[in-house]
């Protein structure tokens, strides 16, 4: 299979809103289940589903399905939402289908019920292998759910999975995170995402982080975790791809690859985010409006705005960026029209003196001094395209969309 990502291919990113409960560090739109009926959330989903496929005009080649957590649905509507997007997808050739799992919600019966649906990859929540850090997290599964959820996973048949992680969490250690790293490759997942824990407005650790009540990780302390990260799976023979993210051979995920490469998706779903070329749009974020809106307009997009030409170009950088391949100077030309070389020739000496970039006749890539800061780098290589006022430089904080 051609693994190879390019901006002629389209995701499709699928928003499933409950959880079981809501994690402390949490952001997204998501709220608990509590035996709340799905049936016309599932009615309105297929709807939007099927007009939102139906106005594409390239072929899906990778879908994700995240939120909120999937998982949560019982099998019998698990197969009712799989049924609704293997009919409306079932004339493209999807390449990469997964599913965003948290450990404590995968059971045999479902795991067979993906597998027979279409689902060919799943991401399962681990974040960390101590109680302590789970229950810091406010994340409702134990350490012992990650290994169980992998055995189910594996025996129904699926080969390609993620494994979650996070390091900085407020009293872990060095020696906390090391294990929790080992105990992960030991389920030897094809892939894993390392994530910094960023404390996201409104949620309930940032509140607990201002009123004191909880501390911050120190800063060395989240870059020593990085670094031992990055060095420990890549002994263990995982390439770090992104920022983030590494795999073994052939198991990078293509659907986030396409948002890297600042590509284009189409959205389904309460709060769910689509970009299709230089347009950005945004689903309510709230279930009740959003079976409102598709019953009765068809769509429940509350946000659409057309990107200009600058900012559609740092968005690109920023993600670009992100990728540890490096940004191709050549594609970016293509892309944007802007030569960044010329444009960004102080930024781009000053980083390269510092050792934090490395530019070569076709590339602009971080070196692992300037992977600790990639804020600062990609802020002064923006600096010089001019960016818009109000716009978000930050690019460490971002982590993909969905996240069970
Ligand atoms: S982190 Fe995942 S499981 Fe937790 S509330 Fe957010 S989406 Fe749900």
């Amino acid at each position: 299979m051609n693994k190879e990502i390019s901006d002629h291919n389209l995701g499709l990113y699928l928003h499933w809103p409950f959880c079981e409960s809501k994690c402390g560090y949490c952001d997204f739109y998501s709220v608990p289940l509590k035996g709340r009926d799905v049936a016309p959330l599932l009615d309105a989903f297929a709807i939007d589903l099927r007009s939102r496929v139906a106005e594409c005009d390239k072929q899906i080649d990778t879908i994700f399905w995240g939120g909120g957590t999937p998982t949560t649905l019982e099998d019998d509507n698990l197969s009712i939402a799989l049924g609704h997007i293997q009919n409306a997808t079932s004339n493209h050739p999807i390449r990469e289908f997964t599913i965003e799992a948290n450990p404590a919600t995968v059971d045999e019966r479902k795991a067979a019920t993906l597998v027979d649906l279409g689902v060919t990859r799943v991401s399962l929540g681990a974040q960390s292998f101590h109680q302590n850090e789970l229950s810091a997290l406010e994340r409702l599964h134990t350490p012992r759910d990650v290994p169980e959820a992998i055995r189910i996973i594996r025996a129904a048949g699926i080969t390609h999975y993620n494994i979650d992680l996070i390091f900085g969490i407020g009293g872990q250690t060095l020696a906390s995170w090391q294990e929790s790293l080992a105990r992960a490759v030991e389920l030897e997942p094809p892939h894993l995402a390392c994530y910094g824990l960023t404390y996201e407005h409104g949620t309930s650790l940032t509140k607990q982080l201002k009123l004191g009540h909880i501390e911050a990780c120190d800063e060395q302390l989240e870059a020593d975790m990085f670094l031992a990260c990055k060095d420990y799976l890549e002994r263990c023979g995982y390439e770090q791809y992104e920022l983030s993210n590494y795999a073994k051979p052939g198991h990078q995920c293509l659907h986030n690859l396409i948002y890297w490469k600042n590509g284009s998706y189409q959205a389904v779903g309460p709060s769910a985010a689509g970009c299709l070329g230089n347009i950005r749009f945004k689903n309510v974020s709230d279930i009740n409006e959003y079976i409102r809106l598709i019953n009765s307009n068809g769509h429940a997009i509350a946000d659409r705005e057309i990107i200009g030409e600058t900012e559609r170009a740092l968005e690109g950088l920023m993600m670009r960026m992100r990728l540890i391949d490096g940004l191709d100077l050549a594609d970016f030309l293509r892309c944007t029209g802007i030569n960044l070389i010329e444009n960004c020739r102080n930024a781009i000496a000053r980083l390269t003196d510092s050792e934090l970039i490395v530019c070569d006749e076709s590339k602009l890539r971080m070196t692992r001094r300037g992977l600790l800061m990639a804020d600062t780098v990609i802020r002064e290589l923006a600096s010089e395209l001019d960016p818009p006022s109000g716009m978000s430089l930050n690019v460490v904080a971002s982590r993909p969309i969905g996240d069970a």
